[in-house]
């Protein structure tokens, strides 16, 4: 059989080890259990972990969401934060980051993912309109229902057979797409919603080719899209090591190019931007940004701070990629 990745592992690149490129320099105690007062901790929470203590927990396995160990500059960056109520000088920091690193022109600060889903789902969801999408994400296709949206799967087949190998198992079935559109009428297509790394199918990516194709035909229809780019950083990762003509490409180049396919992107900033509470909504077009800046006031906070402390910005500016 041939190799469904030519170029995985990185060896083109003569990657010169696979130890860190960091050194620890704090330590957190954690509680050591018995394995008795692991099963009483488990049989009182119902065997839900998520009703669990973390100080019952020894290995927490959960979940990497907000989790991450920050770096030295970014709890720097935390003492800088800058509280002022309105127009604080992190958030133009992070705009400023947001626009060179992923190339959307108006972003909306919110306390984490799902704010951002409820803001855009409220603004560009009518009533009865579909959503098509790579399988889902738990809130955000809650956050398209209760707007009123009806989501159809249009995920490429073989995303739903775990033993299958294909190197791109978040591609959008551009055919099952279309039927879609001819079943329900452009009009009726609130937009494609397209995720990078598709959780709910183990963290499977999206090739450029699939969404340079989904943008050729959403234009066609007269159709946005709109990305979640909660992982997209991990998803250009898996275009340079298995796109063919992406290998030379940094990962921020090629984040950048795929975000420029797409209309906006809303992101948690808990996962791939390695900080413990954050996200965002960003989009080109200024009547929808002037939309959500006075959604976000509603929900979150106000537009510069979006829920969010000075503090949390100002650390997460200094987790993004530099290479
Ligand atoms: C975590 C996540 C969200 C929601 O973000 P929160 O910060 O948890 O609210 C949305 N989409 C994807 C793909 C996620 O992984």
């Amino acid at each position: 059989m041939t190799d469904p990745f030519p170029q995985t592992m990185g060896q083109q690149f003569g990657r010169r080890s696979w130890a860190e490129p960091w050194k620890i320099k704090m330590v957190e105690h954690l509680t050591v259990t018995t394995r008795e007062e692991r099963e009483k901790a488990l049989t009182e929470a119902g065997f839900n972990t998520f009703l669990l203590k973390s100080d019952d927990v020894y290995i927490d396995l959960l979940t990497d969401s907000g989790t991450n160990a920050m770096s030295d500059v970014q709890w720097a960056g935390m003492m800088r934060g800058d509280e002022a109520y309105a127009g604080s000088r992190n958030f133009y920091c992070l705009e400023e980051a947001v626009q060179n690193f992923y190339g959307y022109k108006h972003i909306v600060p919110t306390h984490q993912g799902r704010g951002a889903e409820h803001l855009i789902s409220q603004a560009v969801i009518k009533k009865g309109q579909y959503v098509p999408g790579n399988m889902y994400f738990t809130t955000t296709r809650l956050h398209q229902e209760l707007a009123g949206g009806i989501f159809i799967d249009v995920i490429l087949d073989e995303a739903h057979d775990p033993a299958v190998l294909h190197p791109f198992k978040g591609d959008i079935d551009l055919e099952k797409l279309e039927a879609v559109i001819a079943t329900h009428g452009a009009e009726n297509i609130a937009y494609v919603s397209l995720a990078g790394t598709v959780n709910m199918a183990g963290g499977q990516p999206v090739s450029m080719a699939n969404v340079k194709a989904l943008r050729a035909l959403c234009d066609h229809h007269g159709i946005k899209l709109y990305l979640d780019a909660t992982r997209m950083v991990e998803n250009s990762f898996f275009i340079q090591e298995r796109e063919p003509g992406y290998a030379d490409k940094s990962v921020a180049e090629i984040l950048k190019e795929f975000c420029s396919y797409t209309d906006g992107a809303w992101m948690s900033a808990k996962k791939d931007s390695l900080v413990n509470i954050g996200g965002w909504v960003a989009v080109n077009d200024q009547s929808l940004f002037e939309e959500l800046r006075n959604l976000v006031v509603v929900y979150e906070g106000l537009h510069t701070y979006g829920g969010l402390a000075g503090a949390t910005s100002k650390r997460w500016r200094s987790a993004l990629p530099s290479r």
